[in-house]
């Protein structure tokens, strides 16, 4: 599961739920800057800038999310007054309806649309806008199904079982934000608060279409997020990836300082505890690595191997840092799930566990626990250095604390070296 760093707390929150409080801010002080027809192409506009993102990047999710809200949108205007029978109706199935597809379009697999999967959606979708229609017609008894109350003084618009359905969804998009940390989800999990705010506003007022709006802004924001995410993130642990850190050393302005950091005994845990318990430890690590402090910005350059930039700073300025992140790493145990434990015997190719050999990777017997060390080498920007030469430089000092024990700090012998002249200077 992916812990609640600073890194995914940020993806969650950006783009979605900064358009959806600075929209709000806008429409609830009724700033909102379009004519009835420029807000009208406003809200064309940018379902079809979803519609073509989300085709062109095949993310079927978006592509019938987009359509769910296009239809609800098209039917709320239809039929007119919220407060009517007619229309009221019709509100009170579109506000359950819109939920419930958000919930089933969770099922759909993302960029591989089998004929099945088709053919099911534009069936349900039809079956749905029929249902709507026929509901709402004059001649409907009122279904109070539609409408019952639980809790008697509720003064929303909308009604309790459709607040209901939504409660049920966000547990849903909460389970899956915290379960995949995927910008589709989270994109998802704003456009439905947004539509649930714009039904709740009544969904063909101004202020409602606005909403609506609003929400296929937040899809499409989540369909240009999530390639970046591909791009720029690495997708098991959650930090930045190699591309991300290539990016950040190219634009790197002295001062700075760079750690290199790398799990220790690493291929023991794999060969120990299987590939899954090791991927479970690098994720482990890398929450602990994005929570660095001294301003460090941690990228998963390789297998288990991390590199962390310190702008501004200088080598012996982030070993404090880097000294509570290795004790922090070391004082913690990572819990095996079930069907994780210790395999009987060894493999062969496992060298570190032969016998005899001490090995920093440690099984707490009785919690069946697993702990884990890293070794750190750091560096700094010297004049006439590129940052390539730095980076080298750390990881010398990298291989001097391997060969020095493991679990411990190096700062680059450039820098010491360069330390002690300054010294001897002074004197
Ligand atoms: P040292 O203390 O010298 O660093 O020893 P080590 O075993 O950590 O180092 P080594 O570089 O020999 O092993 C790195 C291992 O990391 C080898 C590879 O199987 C493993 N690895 C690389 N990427 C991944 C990954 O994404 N998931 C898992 N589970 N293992 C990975
Ligand atoms: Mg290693
Ligand atoms: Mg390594």
């Amino acid at each position: 599961m992916t812990l609640w760093t600073r890194t995914t707390l940020k993806s969650v929150f950006i783009p979605g739920g900064i358009i959806l409080a600075v929209a709000a801010l806008f429409i609830q002080h009724s700033w909102i800057p379009f004519t009835p027809s420029g807000l009208n192409f406003f809200y064309y506009a940018v379902f079809v800038a979803a519609l073509a993102l989300s085709l062109r990047f095949r993310s079927l999710r978006i592509v019938f999310g987009a359509v769910v809200l296009l239809l609800a949108q098209y039917a709320l205007q239809a039929k007119g007054s919220l407060h009517l029978g007619q229309g009221k109706m019709a509100f009170e199935v579109i506000a359950l309806l819109i939920p419930l597809d958000f919930i089933l379009l969770t099922l759909i697999p993302e960029r591989t649309l089998t004929r099945e999967h088709l053919i099911g959606i534009v069936a349900v979708l039809f079956f749905q806008s029929t249902f709507v229609a026929v509901f709402s017609r004059p001649d409907q008894p009122d279904w109070s199904l539609l409408h019952f109350s639980i809790i008697r003084s509720f003064q929303l618009r909308l009604t309790q079982p459709a607040l209901l359905m939504f409660l049920i969804a966000f547990g849903v998009f909460l389970y899956r934000v915290l379960r995949f940390g995927k910008a589709i989800d989270h994109g998802m999990f704003w456009c439905l608060l947004t539509a649930c705010v714009a039904l709740e506003v009544g969904g063909a007022s101004r202020a409602g279409i606005a909403y609506f709006a609003i929400a296929g802004l937040i899809l499409a924001s989540s369909i240009v997020e999530s390639s970046y995410s591909l791009a720029y993130r690495d997708e098991l642990t959650g930090l930045h990836s190699r591309r991300a850190f290539n990016d950040a050393a190219a634009s790197l302005k002295s001062p700075y300082a760079v750690a290199v950091v790398d799990i220790d005994h690493f291929k023991s845990i794999n060969d120990t505890y299987g590939h899954d318990t090791g991927d479970q430890v690098l994720r482990m690590v890398s929450a602990r690595l994005a929570n660095v402090s001294g301003g460090g910005h941690a990228y998963r350059v390789g297998g288990e191997e991390f590199t962390i930039l310190f702008p501004s700073r200088n080598a012996q300025n982030v070993f404090q840092h880097l000294e509570l992140l290795r004790m922090n790493i070391e004082s913690c145990s990572f819990r095996l799930r079930r069907g994780e434990d210790r395999r009987k015997t060894p493999r062969e190719t496992d060298r570190r566990a032969a016998p005899g050999r001490k090995t920093k990777t440690t099984r707490h017997p009785t919690s069946g626990a697993l702990s884990v060390t890293v070794s750190i080498g750091i560096a700094e920007s010297r004049p006439h250095a590129t940052v390539e030469q730095v980076i080298e430089s750390a990881d010398k000092a990298l291989y001097a604390a391997k060969q020095g024990g493991r679990n411990r700090i190096e700062i680059s012998a450039s820098e010491k070296k360069g330390r002690k002249a300054k010294a001897s200077q002074t004197t």
